[in-house]
């Protein structure tokens, strides 16, 4: 996504940069043109600026030979030494000359000076074959001054003469050619001279006559490249020409680095833009980044707030659960089974068993055994519970801090987390509870007339002994009881007297037990049974014998007997649990007997023979 958006930004910056230096470039070539134009003007303006100078230059230094043939026309011809001193002024005035001479009508050459260097000339005539021979005859013809082409000198090299016509006139007044004033020139001199006054060394000078080469001046670093032709107006002569070649100097000075700076500085303008624009561009993909990552970050800081609130909440809720748990009369506890350290306890924990806070956590960590005797076996119960999926409430015994137990049914949840397994305990004191089973327990065993044990205890009772009995190899005897005539009792005294009948008969049946786990019970009506563990018939009769005698001292009225007084008969039998037999035909021997007591007369006590009947009687008092 970053990608895409990106890139089309930098290929229009990339095309921005190219078309600005393309637009740099189109400018730096219109200003190369430009200037080449005006370079081209004033190199021609300046090649012109020269060749006038140049003309101008020679007019003014041949002026004095036009001064000496002004005079002489006008005066007649010189004097030799007036005509000698008015050329040597010029002669000084212009080093250029090779000679200045004088040559009459005839052509011959009169007068010659400087001589030295000139002496070939002494003589010179000039012929009609002298190239310069029709020149001087236009010059004689107009009475003007002309300028020749170049020659070959009779002094030797090549050079020029300027032909100054001389004019005389007679005493009529009539003018008659006098011949020429010649001013002799040799090229190099000539041009050295003029170019001498000019600023020339800008330009290559080469002169051409008739496009010939006849004199050059060379400069160094000329560029070939530009040379200008500007025709050269030598006096009357248009024969000559200046071929210019401009010297770097000159170029340079004329071709300021305009073109060059504004290319330059387009182009770094051109990449400044373009980095200012990448930048700018770089800038507002930040911000947007920016801008991106904040809503972002706004909406994560949203969304923990929202957590952290919620967090917040779960843990006021927690906070307040716990605390919760501290008005508990129940303790809830919470520890790591390896490690022993608390999670959590509320305040019952510790307060019921009479500890602080920190006493109960340091003795669950050191010496669990002391707050939960069998702490390490029942911690295994647990565990064992939880898999096989038992119940997990353990009635257990905790220890208080003053040595006294204290019975606590522990509800336990076993639960692993972060690879630790976590114990979560509720523990309750139930002792009042238990005490209250154990008293509904006792009373449904118990029969409400005369508090022996009922019936339903009777069978258990028997069945448990039986059971215990066997294994130990030890004998159990059994006395069934029934009260004699009671129902004419009854008729008698009516049924409240024979209420009290049955509690008095209870209070001496349990008089006559002496050993734990020896039991009278009310077997129904007026009938009882006595359950005698861990004794022979001969117990049993012992027993017995005490029953008659304690029922016998009491010496209850009973009208309806023969004794005159209140008996009983039993019926006693004997069995050695190791045996195949049920307890059920201990019942039915016991009661055999005593049926055998009521038929052998009442009052007595019959025991059931292992033989079977007959049975063994014994007769009361
Ligand atoms: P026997 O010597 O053969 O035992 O004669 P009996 O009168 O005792 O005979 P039976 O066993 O037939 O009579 C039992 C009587 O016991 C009947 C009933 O009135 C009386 N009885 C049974 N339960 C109670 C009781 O809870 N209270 C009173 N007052 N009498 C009871
Ligand atoms: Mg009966
Ligand atoms: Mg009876």
């Amino acid at each position: 996504m970053r990608t895409r958006s990106v890139w089309p930004a930098r290929l229009a910056l990339a095309f921005l940069f190219l078309v600005l230096c393309g637009a740099s470039l189109l400018l730096w070539r219109q200003l190369e043109s430009d200037q080449q134009a005006r370079l081209a003007e004033r190199l021609d303006y300046q090649a012109r600026t020269l060749a006038r100078q140049l003309e101008s230059n020679l007019r003014n230094e041949v002026q004095s030979l036009d001064r000496i043939a002004q005079r002489w026309n006008k005066l007649g011809r010189l004097p030799r030494e007036q005509w000698e001193d008015e050329v040597n002024l010029a002669l000084q005035g212009f080093p250029a000359y090779q000679s200045i001479q004088w040559i009459g009508a005839d052509l011959q050459m009169r007068w010659l000076l400087p001589l030295k260097g000139n002496e070939a000339a002494r003589d010179f005539r000039l012929l009609a074959s002298h190239p310069n021979y029709p020149i001087a005859m236009q010059a004689r013809n107009s009475g003007e001054q002309r300028f020749s082409n170049s020659f070959e000198l009779v002094q030797g090299g090549r050079g020029f003469v300027l032909y100054t016509p001389l004019f005389i006139r007679d005493a009529a007044g009539t003018r008659t050619f006098d011949g020429f004033l010649q001013g002799v020139f040799r090229v190099e001199p000539l041009m050295d001279e003029l170019l001498y006054s000019l600023d020339s060394h800008e330009f290559s000078v080469e002169l051409l006559e008739n496009r010939t080469p006849l004199y050059r001046h060379d400069q160094p670093h000329s560029q070939t490249s530009l040379t200008l032709l500007v025709p050269l107006r030598l006096l009357n002569n248009r024969n000559f020409s200046l071929q210019l070649k401009p010297s770097d100097s000159l170029l340079h000075s004329l071709s300021p680095a305009l073109p060059q700076i504004v290319l330059g500085a387009s182009l770094a303008i051109s990449l400044l833009l373009v980095a200012a624009l990448a930048l700018a561009l770089e800038n507002a993909r930040r911000a947007q980044a920016l801008q991106v990552s904040n809503r972002l970050l706004n909406i994560e800081a949203t969304r923990r707030e929202a957590v952290e609130q919620r967090l917040r909440d779960s843990r006021e809720r927690l906070q307040l659960v716990l605390d919760l748990t501290d008005s508990s009369h129940d303790s809830l506890f919470i520890f790591d089974t390896q490690s022993r350290e608390l999670l959590h306890m509320n305040h019952a924990t510790h307060a019921s068993l009479g500890y602080r806070a920190e006493q109960f956590a340091q003795l669950l960590r050191d010496d669990p055994e002391q707050l939960l005797p069998g702490f390490h076996a029942w911690l295994e119960q647990v565990r064992s519970a939880q898999q096989d999926e038992q119940t997990r409430i353990f009635q257990r015994e905790m220890r208080r801090r003053d040595g006294s137990s204290q019975a606590a049914e522990i509800n336990t949840q076993l639960v692993q987390l972060h690879e630790r397994e976590y114990l979560i305990a509720v523990s309750r004191d139930n002792s009042e509870r238990l005490a209250l089973e154990a008293r509904l327990q006792r009373l449904s065993q118990l029969d409400g007339l005369t508090g022996l044990y009922n019936r339903r205890f009777f069978d258990q009772q028997l069945h448990a002994e039986w059971r215990r009995l066997r294994r130990i190899g030890a004998p159990l005897t059994l006395l069934m009881l029934d009260i004699d005539y009671f129902k004419a009792y009854n008729d008698a005294l009516g049924h409240l007297a024979g209420d009290d009948i049955l509690r008095k008969v209870g209070v001496v049946l349990q008089e006559c037990l002496q050993r734990e786990g020896d039991a009278a019970c009310r077997y129904g009506g007026e009938e009882f049974a006595i359950i005698l563990t861990h004794t022979g018939q001969q117990g049993g009769e012992h027993v017995a014998a005490r029953i008659h005698e304690l029922i016998a001292n009491l010496a209850i009225a009973h009208p309806a007997s023969p004794q005159g007084r209140l008996t009983l008969s039993i019926g006693l039998a004997e069995a050695e649990p190791l045996s195949d037999e049920h307890p059920a035909s201990l019942v039915a021997h016991s009661d055999q007997a005593l049926y055998r007591a009521k038929h052998g007369g009442r009052n007595r006590t019959c025991i059931w023979n292992n033989n079977g009947v007959p049975i063994a009687q014994t007769q009361n008092l």
